[in-house]
């Protein structure tokens, strides 16, 4: 026995397609395997079309007219598309995607199965299980209790937590109504019906399935009566929150009035001393708690939520107000980082323990701060938390659309399903899970079984844990600290005569970088702004050159509407005063998710930056002459 090790540059095309002779050899592959499939079928059947039949004028036009679109297709694809697998690109949280997920997607996609049924899909559908269950695991679920599978995305994924979280909330209050059941919940005034724990709301619904009521008590819950208004409580989110949720309210029925925004500290996390007086002032007000978000890896800052104080905050509420909710992990961002914490047994690991490991294998170096300790026990508590969104698209290298949702009570699926028995009992009579029907089970219906061979690929060739995904997340995470470290420390950008300081947001607990630059003497804020405003169009396809340009990145404005005052601690460092932010109400800023594999070799970074400079320097001389010229077409207007 030899040990195996995963060499993480073995895992993608790579930025100028290094790998192409293996890629190539592979979808080769995947595609005479597909053709000899079909052929091979029946063999006694006789070919349906000749060479006469294909010979026929209109037959090679058909031809010649698909090879047409396909080349304009592909012009298209060439000129204006993002080169997320550069590591000159660095906006957005998505980079160079695993060759293994490419090519089992394009395999898995010839036989187009349909994950929305089992008989649509004998193959897919135990692999998009196989890859929840694997999810599961990174999360810290007991595999045999939780559940989880692949959505579209992230957003899905929120409304499904959502829909969830809303239907077994009503489900006491459907248990008063019942003439059989309201035995059940005998004595119990509605606060105390809203306010019951996740845990104690399932186990009513097994004495339900017990007695035979479940799908007719089921029906009297916000499923079949509707959401009255506000009659659930309210959803605590932060306000780092991604715009999904305002959509979930929406979708869902709850509203978006009934969201409460849980304000933000100067790290972008959830303020842990608000959130808690603003749990304690709804208690005592009598205003139920449906359920509260922490975001593990917020969309816009990376930041990594106190998830412990959530949880902790709950059995608090639990023990000393008889008052719990229920609690969704948004990490459709940071949920794979995770794996940066697992053991090969998937065990979560002690810290020193953890650090030790790090440095032996070199996945993150001396110098580099992470994880703080606030980020660790932020992951460690997830696996506490009643359902998780994450996003394999997004730090899991896997192509659109794949996203996730786990749950960590699977009993939690009935009040959801639309199918005629309960999904995990029938299951398990069954040994295995052969009978679950996807689509009536969760919120899409068909759907690509190619998404879900291309996760499950991706999890047997990268595992979910230190020495596979850890290893590849481990290079962004280090390559974002020595960026945002540079930028700490950046001499002034001299163009001119004007000189131009850049420094992070942030120090990042992940690996998204924010900046800006601050040209030296403006004190104005909206002119700040406008600065890195036309920065981020010369560097990102707004410039209308995307291929050619020699760096990428996204951006997005903090703004007081959606994050009340925190923005302003960032404003004052850079030396805005008060009276600015309070006339601007907003800081523009640069935004780059480093996730490249390609820049963790110290010298290779050292010459990305220099190059970087120089290329900043050259965007801002750009900057100036477009200003100067626009000043010149007012004077003469
Ligand atoms: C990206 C993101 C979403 C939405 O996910 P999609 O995959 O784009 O639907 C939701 N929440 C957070 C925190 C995100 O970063």
């Amino acid at each position: 026995m030899f040990k195996t090790t995963m060499n993480v540059d073995a895992l993608f095309l790579g930025p100028k397609s290094e790998n192409r002779e293996f890629f190539k050899e592979m979808v080769d592959y995947a595609v005479d395997e597909h053709i000899h499939w079909r052929a091979d079928f029946h063999p006694e059947d006789a070919p349906l079309l000749s060479p006469m039949d294909q010979h026929q004028p209109d037959f090679r036009n058909t031809l010649y007219r698909t090879e047409g679109i396909l080349r304009q297709l592909s012009s298209k694809l060439k000129t204006t598309s993002v080169p997320w697998f550069s590591p000159r690109y660095l906006g957005h949280m998505n980079a160079d995607t695993l060759m293994v997920s490419n090519i089992a997607y394009v395999m898995t996609m010839l036989y187009n199965p349909n994950n929305c049924a089992h008989e649509a899909s004998p193959t897919t559908t135990e692999l998009e299980l196989e890859a929840g269950r694997d999810l599961c695991a990174m999360f810290g679920y007991d595999v045999q209790k939780s559940w989880g599978h692949i959505t579209s995305g992230g957003t899905v994924a929120n409304y499904e937590g959502v829909w969830v979280a809303r239907n077994l909330k009503s489900l006491p209050l459907a248990i008063a109504q019942h003439e059989k059941a309201k035995d059940l919940v005998a004595g119990m005034s509605e606060k105390q019906l809203l306010n019951m724990s996740p845990t104690a709301i399932l186990d009513l619904s097994d004495e339900l399935k017990k007695r035979e009521l479940f799908e007719e008590v089921r029906a009297l819950t916000v499923r079949g009566v509707g959401v009255k208004q506000g009659q659930l409580g309210k959803f605590l989110v932060p306000m780092s929150k991604h715009y999904s949720w305002m959509k979930a309210m929406d979708v869902m029925g709850i509203g978006q009035e009934h969201i409460v925004p849980l304000p933000v500290d100067e790290n972008y996390r959830t303020d842990v001393e608000t959130m808690r007086a603003i749990t304690f002032k709804l208690i005592e007000e009598g205003t139920p708690i449906l359920g509260m978000v922490a975001v593990v890896g917020t969309t816009e800052e990376g930041s990594i939520d106190h998830v412990d104080e959530v949880i902790k905050l709950r059995r608090e509420c639990e023990e000393k107000y008889g008052v719990s909710f229920y609690v969704h992990v948004d990490a459709a961002y940071g949920g794979y980082v995770r794996s940066m914490f697992l053991d090969e047994n998937s065990k979560f690991m002690e810290y020193d323990a953890l650090i030790a490991r790090y440095r032996a294998e070199d996945i993150i170096p001396e110098g580099v701060t992470w994880p703080k300790r606030a980020v660790y026990e932020g992951f460690k508590a997830m696996s506490e938390a009643d359902s998780i969104t994450v996003d394999p698209h997004k730090a899991g290298f896997i192509q659109y659309a794949a996203g996730a949702v786990c749950m960590k009570d699977k009993r939690i699926v009935d009040l959801i399903s639309y199918h005629a028995a309960y999904v995990f009992e029938e299951a398990d009579d069954a040994g295995e899970e052969q009978n679950v029907v996807l689509g009536s089970s969760i919120m899409e219906g068909s759907k690509a079984g190619a998404t879900a061979a291309a996760v499950w690929a991706a999890h047997r060739l990268v595992p979910l844990n230190v020495s596979g995904y850890g290893k590849v997340i481990g290079r962004g995470i280090v390559t974002a600290d020595w960026f945002a470290q540079k930028l700490s420390m950046a001499k002034p950008i001299v163009v001119g005569n004007r000189r131009f300081e850049l420094r992070p947001l942030m120090h990042p607990d992940f690996h998204m970088v924010n900046f800006t630059f601050k040209e030296i003497g403006n004190p104005s804020l909206e002119d700040h702004n406008r600065l890195n405003q036309r920065m981020y169009e010369v560097c990102s396809y707004s410039s209308g050159r995307t291929y050619s340009n020699d760096f990428l990145t996204s951006s997005t404005s903090l703004a007081f509407d959606e994050y009340g005052d925190t923005p302003w601690i960032y404003a004052e460092s850079r030396g805005f005063s008060r009276r600015e932010w309070d006339k601007t109400q907003s800081v523009y800023i640069l935004r780059a998710a480093v996730m490249t594999h390609f820049l963790r070799d110290p010298q290779g970074f050292e010459d990305y930056w220099t190059n970087l400079r120089a290329i900043f320097a050259e965007k801002l001389g750009h900057i100036i002459d477009m200003e100067a010229k626009e000043a010149n077409q007012l004077k003469a207007a």
